[in-house]
């Protein structure tokens, strides 16, 4: 396996589980060491213990990303234990999927936005200064096809995502001048957890798969390998791009 990523660290929020795993121990197989953050800390040590235990290096973070003071204080530790953070990739989510129009609530739509797009505009700003200081950073957002092809009913969730890709135009040109890369991956449906609690039963996500260009689900580890491309530097010249990983579900742009 190549160590395109030695000597570079990675923070991956929601790492304790479906993508978010997939990301850290890519990473962290590529060379880089890997900060694990999680809501569930204890999941999140499970995932780093594994990857420690695969040779690699990891350390677990315990943070809810829509508690900005609550997350820039352990990143902070994170930063000064890891001595830098270079690669961030703000991937925590919940699930949204299954819920009519009439049937979301404030409650349930603060929430969405908190997680997706507060938690993510605050975990960035949390790691930003340093990465201005040495003039080199990767900034990864996990959006969805969603927020490019639209959904039936998820849409909170594909408000949130499509919040997701104007934060990553406007870090791209806000952030060039410190040499710091801000793109976004837009994966398509995945088993997961997460899909698991709002898709159900395996002939679900059969049924959705049918109906897609190669008749089949990506796996995490095909969206890994996307966001592990654009945390290298073999994209140091792509900024503000998507990236979809979905196996041509949607095929947009000109
Ligand atoms: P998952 O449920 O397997 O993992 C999500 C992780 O995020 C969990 O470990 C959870 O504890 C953590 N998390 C949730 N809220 C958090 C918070 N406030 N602070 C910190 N951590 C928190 O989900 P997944 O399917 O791997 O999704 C990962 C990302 O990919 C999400 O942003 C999701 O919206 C996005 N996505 C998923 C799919 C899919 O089909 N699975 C498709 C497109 C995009």
């Amino acid at each position: 396996m190549s160590q395109q990523l030695a000597g570079r660290v990675a923070l991956v929020t929601g790492a304790a589980s479906g993508m978010g795993r997939a990301h850290v121990e890519l990473m962290a197989a590529r060379g880089a060491h890997v900060i694990v953050c999680d809501l569930a800390g204890d999941a999140a040590e499970t995932v780093a213990a594994g990857i420690r235990a695969a040779g690699g290096k990891a350390d677990a973070l315990a943070a809810d990303v829509a508690r900005p003071s609550e997350f820039a204080a352990v990143a902070a530790d994170a930063e000064r234990h890891a001595g830098r953070i270079d690669i961030l990739v703000n991937n925590a989510g919940i699930s949204g999927m299954q819920m009519r129009f009439e049937s979301i609530d404030e409650a349930t739509f603060d929430r969405m936005i908190a997680v997706h797009v507060k938690g993510s505009f605050f975990a960035t700003q949390a790691v930003v200064p340093g990465m201005k200081a040495r003039r080199y950073g990767k900034i990864i957002n996990i959006s969805s096809n969603f927020a490019m092809k639209g959904s039936v009913t998820a849409s909170h969730y594909t408000a949130a995502k499509s919040a997701l890709l104007g934060l990553t135009k406007a870090w791209a040109l806000e952030f060039a001048p410190w040499n710091i890369c801000v793109n976004a991956v837009a994966p398509g449906l995945v088993k997961t957890p997460l899909t698991r609690r709002s898709i159900g039963a395996d002939e679900n996500f059969e049924r959705h798969a049918a109906g897609l260009p190669f008749k089949r689900l990506a796996e995490p580890r095909e969206v890994a390998t996307a966001v592990a491309f654009l945390a290298s530097s073999d994209s140091d010249f792509i900024t503000g791009q998507t990236l979809s990983p979905a196996g041509g579900d949607p095929v947009v742009g000109i």
